[in-house]
Protein backbone atom coordinates (compact mmCIF):
# COMPACT_ATOMS: atom_id res chain seq x y z
CA UNK A 1 0.00 0.00 0.00
CA UNK A 2 1.34 3.40 -1.21
CA UNK A 3 2.12 5.87 2.10
CA UNK A 4 0.31 8.89 1.22
CA UNK A 5 1.27 12.24 3.90
CA UNK A 6 -1.69 13.44 4.73
CA UNK A 7 -0.71 16.48 7.07
CA UNK A 8 3.05 17.87 7.48
CA UNK A 9 4.08 20.91 9.67
CA UNK A 10 7.47 22.74 8.81
CA UNK A 11 9.11 24.61 11.54
CA UNK A 12 5.76 25.74 12.76
CA UNK A 13 6.35 28.69 15.59
CA UNK A 14 3.56 30.11 17.48
CA UNK A 15 3.70 32.81 19.71
CA UNK A 16 1.64 33.98 22.82
CA UNK A 17 2.12 37.72 23.44
CA UNK A 18 5.81 37.40 22.92
CA UNK A 19 6.20 34.11 24.47
CA UNK A 20 7.39 31.18 22.16
CA UNK A 21 4.85 28.50 22.36
CA UNK A 22 6.20 26.19 19.37
CA UNK A 23 9.32 26.16 18.43
CA UNK A 24 10.34 24.84 14.59
CA UNK A 25 7.35 22.17 14.69
CA UNK A 26 7.89 19.69 12.27
CA UNK A 27 5.74 16.52 12.24
CA UNK A 28 3.70 14.61 10.09
CA UNK A 29 0.68 12.49 9.63
CA UNK A 30 0.36 9.58 7.33
CA UNK A 31 -3.11 8.69 5.70
CA UNK A 32 -5.05 6.02 7.89
CA UNK A 33 -2.84 6.71 11.09
CA UNK A 34 -3.46 7.05 14.75
CA UNK A 35 -0.41 9.85 15.87
CA UNK A 36 -0.43 11.06 18.95
CA UNK A 37 1.43 14.43 20.88
CA UNK A 38 2.31 13.44 24.70
CA UNK A 39 4.08 15.82 27.01
CA UNK A 40 3.56 17.90 30.27
CA UNK A 41 1.12 20.68 30.91
CA UNK A 42 1.74 23.98 28.85
CA UNK A 43 4.36 21.62 26.36
CA UNK A 44 2.31 23.02 23.70
CA UNK A 45 -0.06 20.12 22.29
CA UNK A 46 -3.19 21.87 22.13
CA UNK A 47 -1.24 25.19 20.72
CA UNK A 48 -0.12 22.12 18.08
CA UNK A 49 -3.82 21.58 17.19
CA UNK A 50 -5.28 24.95 17.12
CA UNK A 51 -2.27 25.79 15.16
CA UNK A 52 -3.28 23.65 12.57
CA UNK A 53 -6.59 24.40 12.53
CA UNK A 54 -5.64 28.21 12.26
CA UNK A 55 -7.60 29.13 15.22
CA UNK A 56 -4.69 30.82 16.48
CA UNK A 57 -1.89 32.80 14.52
CA UNK A 58 1.15 31.11 13.75
CA UNK A 59 4.25 33.43 13.56
CA UNK A 60 6.17 31.19 10.83
CA UNK A 61 6.70 27.78 9.43
CA UNK A 62 4.45 25.83 6.74
CA UNK A 63 1.26 23.50 7.51
CA UNK A 64 1.34 21.25 3.88
CA UNK A 65 -2.47 19.21 4.04
CA UNK A 66 -2.22 16.60 1.15
CA UNK A 67 0.69 18.54 -0.65
CA UNK A 68 -0.39 22.01 -0.29
CA UNK A 69 0.45 25.12 2.01
CA UNK A 70 -2.71 25.93 3.63
CA UNK A 71 -1.49 28.41 6.58
CA UNK A 72 -3.35 31.37 5.05
CA UNK A 73 -6.44 29.42 4.86
CA UNK A 74 -8.92 31.03 7.53
CA UNK A 75 -10.50 28.52 10.23
CA UNK A 76 -13.36 27.59 8.28
CA UNK A 77 -11.71 26.89 5.17
CA UNK A 78 -9.98 24.53 7.06
CA UNK A 79 -13.20 22.51 8.25
CA UNK A 80 -13.88 22.62 4.78
CA UNK A 81 -10.32 20.86 3.45
CA UNK A 82 -11.24 18.02 6.09
CA UNK A 83 -9.78 18.79 8.63
CA UNK A 84 -12.11 18.69 12.27
CA UNK A 85 -11.06 19.56 15.68
CA UNK A 86 -12.19 17.84 18.86
CA UNK A 87 -11.37 20.27 21.22
CA UNK A 88 -9.99 20.12 24.88
CA UNK A 89 -12.93 20.30 27.38
CA UNK A 90 -15.34 19.41 25.15
CA UNK A 91 -17.13 22.96 24.34
CA UNK A 92 -20.46 22.02 23.50
CA UNK A 93 -23.04 24.26 23.66
CA UNK A 94 -25.10 24.07 26.97
CA UNK A 95 -28.18 25.37 26.09
CA UNK A 96 -28.80 24.14 22.83
CA UNK A 97 -29.99 20.14 22.31
CA UNK A 98 -27.67 17.43 21.38
CA UNK A 99 -28.78 17.54 17.84
CA UNK A 100 -28.71 20.86 17.24
CA UNK A 101 -24.49 20.72 18.73
CA UNK A 102 -24.81 17.74 15.83
CA UNK A 103 -25.89 20.07 13.08
CA UNK A 104 -23.53 22.97 14.37
CA UNK A 105 -21.09 20.49 13.15
CA UNK A 106 -22.26 20.18 9.37
CA UNK A 107 -22.36 23.90 8.71
CA UNK A 108 -19.59 23.54 6.16
CA UNK A 109 -22.50 20.95 4.19
CA UNK A 110 -26.00 22.18 1.80
CA UNK A 111 -27.41 18.88 1.33
CA UNK A 112 -30.50 18.54 4.42
CA UNK A 113 -30.82 14.43 3.24
CA UNK A 114 -27.05 13.73 3.35
CA UNK A 115 -26.50 15.52 6.82
CA UNK A 116 -29.78 13.61 8.33
CA UNK A 117 -27.77 10.77 7.15
CA UNK A 118 -24.97 11.67 9.25
CA UNK A 119 -26.95 12.20 11.89
CA UNK A 120 -28.05 8.99 11.80
CA UNK A 121 -24.41 7.57 10.98
CA UNK A 122 -23.33 9.60 14.11
CA UNK A 123 -26.30 7.85 16.11
CA UNK A 124 -25.41 4.72 15.47
CA UNK A 125 -21.67 5.49 16.51
CA UNK A 126 -22.85 6.59 19.35
CA UNK A 127 -26.08 5.75 20.83
CA UNK A 128 -25.82 7.33 24.09
CA UNK A 129 -26.43 10.53 21.92
CA UNK A 130 -29.55 8.67 20.09
CA UNK A 131 -30.97 8.71 23.28
CA UNK A 132 -30.67 12.00 24.53
CA UNK A 133 -31.12 13.66 20.96
CA UNK A 134 -33.25 16.01 22.59
CA UNK A 135 -31.77 17.00 25.92
CA UNK A 136 -29.43 20.25 26.23
CA UNK A 137 -26.21 19.53 25.90
CA UNK A 138 -24.85 21.37 29.39
CA UNK A 139 -27.23 18.55 31.06
CA UNK A 140 -25.20 15.73 29.60
CA UNK A 141 -22.44 13.47 31.87
CA UNK A 142 -18.75 14.41 30.85
CA UNK A 143 -18.45 11.34 28.91
CA UNK A 144 -21.68 11.97 26.90
CA UNK A 145 -20.32 15.51 26.20
CA UNK A 146 -17.07 13.98 25.08
CA UNK A 147 -19.07 12.06 22.69
CA UNK A 148 -21.01 14.86 21.49
CA UNK A 149 -18.01 16.91 20.84
CA UNK A 150 -16.45 13.99 18.63
CA UNK A 151 -19.85 13.51 16.81
CA UNK A 152 -20.07 17.43 16.16
CA UNK A 153 -16.59 16.88 14.27
CA UNK A 154 -17.45 14.18 12.65
CA UNK A 155 -20.36 15.96 10.69
CA UNK A 156 -17.92 17.81 8.60
CA UNK A 157 -17.36 14.65 7.40
CA UNK A 158 -13.18 15.04 8.30
CA UNK A 159 -10.25 13.01 6.83
CA UNK A 160 -8.05 14.13 9.37
CA UNK A 161 -9.65 14.64 13.18
CA UNK A 162 -7.73 16.60 15.73
CA UNK A 163 -8.73 15.23 19.23
CA UNK A 164 -7.63 17.19 22.35
CA UNK A 165 -7.58 15.30 25.35
CA UNK A 166 -11.06 13.03 25.11
CA UNK A 167 -10.00 11.28 28.13
CA UNK A 168 -9.79 14.46 30.58
CA UNK A 169 -11.59 14.10 33.88
CA UNK A 170 -13.75 11.03 33.05
CA UNK A 171 -14.11 8.15 35.04
CA UNK A 172 -12.12 4.28 33.71
CA UNK A 173 -15.12 2.79 31.84
CA UNK A 174 -15.65 5.84 29.95
CA UNK A 175 -12.20 6.42 29.10
CA UNK A 176 -12.64 3.11 27.86
CA UNK A 177 -15.50 3.53 25.99
CA UNK A 178 -14.17 6.54 24.08
CA UNK A 179 -11.30 5.01 23.01
CA UNK A 180 -12.83 2.07 21.85
CA UNK A 181 -14.58 4.83 19.68
CA UNK A 182 -11.31 5.84 18.60
CA UNK A 183 -10.11 2.70 17.75
CA UNK A 184 -13.64 2.12 15.52
CA UNK A 185 -12.83 5.72 13.73
CA UNK A 186 -9.67 4.60 12.60
CA UNK A 187 -11.00 1.74 11.15
CA UNK A 188 -13.62 3.73 9.13
CA UNK A 189 -10.66 5.61 7.44
CA UNK A 190 -10.06 8.28 9.53
CA UNK A 191 -6.78 9.91 10.37
CA UNK A 192 -6.62 11.02 13.80
CA UNK A 193 -4.04 13.17 15.93
CA UNK A 194 -4.55 12.97 19.25
CA UNK A 195 -3.57 14.67 22.52
CA UNK A 196 -3.90 13.40 25.47
CA UNK A 197 -2.32 13.52 28.69
CA UNK A 198 -2.79 9.91 29.32
CA UNK A 199 -0.04 8.91 27.57
CA UNK A 200 0.05 5.11 28.40
CA UNK A 201 -3.73 4.63 26.55
CA UNK A 202 -2.46 6.77 23.35
CA UNK A 203 0.46 4.87 23.15
CA UNK A 204 -1.39 1.82 23.29
CA UNK A 205 -3.85 3.04 20.30
CA UNK A 206 -1.30 5.11 18.16
CA UNK A 207 0.74 3.82 15.68
CA UNK A 208 3.59 6.62 16.02
CA UNK A 209 4.50 9.61 18.28
CA UNK A 210 5.65 12.80 19.23
CA UNK A 211 6.96 14.07 22.86
CA UNK A 212 6.73 17.44 23.12
CA UNK A 213 8.71 19.90 25.80
CA UNK A 214 8.35 23.09 26.52
CA UNK A 215 7.14 23.97 22.87
CA UNK A 216 9.86 21.55 20.92
CA UNK A 217 9.53 18.01 19.59
CA UNK A 218 12.10 15.86 21.92
CA UNK A 219 11.44 12.55 21.03
CA UNK A 220 9.17 10.78 18.15
CA UNK A 221 9.18 7.70 17.14
CA UNK A 222 6.67 4.44 16.59
CA UNK A 223 4.47 4.31 19.76
CA UNK A 224 5.12 0.66 20.32
CA UNK A 225 8.90 1.83 20.68
CA UNK A 226 8.19 5.24 22.75
CA UNK A 227 6.01 2.80 25.02
CA UNK A 228 8.97 1.28 26.18
CA UNK A 229 11.49 4.11 26.19
CA UNK A 230 13.02 4.48 29.45
CA UNK A 231 12.72 8.51 29.21
CA UNK A 232 9.06 8.38 28.12
CA UNK A 233 8.89 5.76 31.01
CA UNK A 234 10.30 7.94 33.37
CA UNK A 235 8.44 11.42 32.71
CA UNK A 236 4.82 10.44 31.25
CA UNK A 237 4.26 7.06 31.80
CA UNK A 238 5.06 7.13 35.82
P1 LIG B 1 -2.24 21.45 28.74
O1 LIG B 1 -2.35 19.98 28.81
O2 LIG B 1 -2.01 22.10 30.06
O3 LIG B 1 -3.31 22.12 27.92
P2 LIG B 1 -0.50 21.81 26.46
O4 LIG B 1 0.70 20.96 26.20
O5 LIG B 1 -1.69 21.57 25.63
O6 LIG B 1 -0.84 21.72 27.99
P3 LIG B 1 -0.68 24.51 25.59
O7 LIG B 1 -2.05 24.74 26.12
O8 LIG B 1 -0.48 24.36 24.14
O9 LIG B 1 -0.01 23.29 26.34
O10 LIG B 1 0.24 25.73 26.10
C1 LIG B 1 1.60 25.94 25.67
C2 LIG B 1 2.15 27.21 26.33
O11 LIG B 1 1.47 28.36 25.85
C3 LIG B 1 1.97 27.23 27.84
O12 LIG B 1 3.10 27.84 28.41
C4 LIG B 1 0.74 28.07 28.05
O13 LIG B 1 0.78 28.72 29.30
C5 LIG B 1 0.83 29.07 26.92
N1 LIG B 1 -0.50 29.50 26.44
C6 LIG B 1 -1.50 28.70 26.00
N2 LIG B 1 -2.57 29.42 25.61
C7 LIG B 1 -2.24 30.72 25.82
C8 LIG B 1 -2.92 31.97 25.60
N3 LIG B 1 -4.15 32.02 25.08
N4 LIG B 1 -2.26 33.10 25.96
C9 LIG B 1 -1.01 33.07 26.46
N5 LIG B 1 -0.30 31.94 26.67
C10 LIG B 1 -0.91 30.77 26.36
Amino acid sequence: MNTITILETKDLCVNYSGIQALKNINLYINSGEVVTLIGANGAGKTTTLRAISKIINIKSGEILYSGRNIIKRPPHEIVKLGIAHSPEGRRVLAKQTVYDNLMLGAFIHNDKAKIQADIKHQFELFPRLAERRNQLAGTLSGGEQQMLAIARALMSRPKLLLLDEPSLGLAPAIVKEIFTIIQNLRETGVTILLVEQNANLALQIADRGYVLEAGSITLTGAASELITDERVMKAYLG
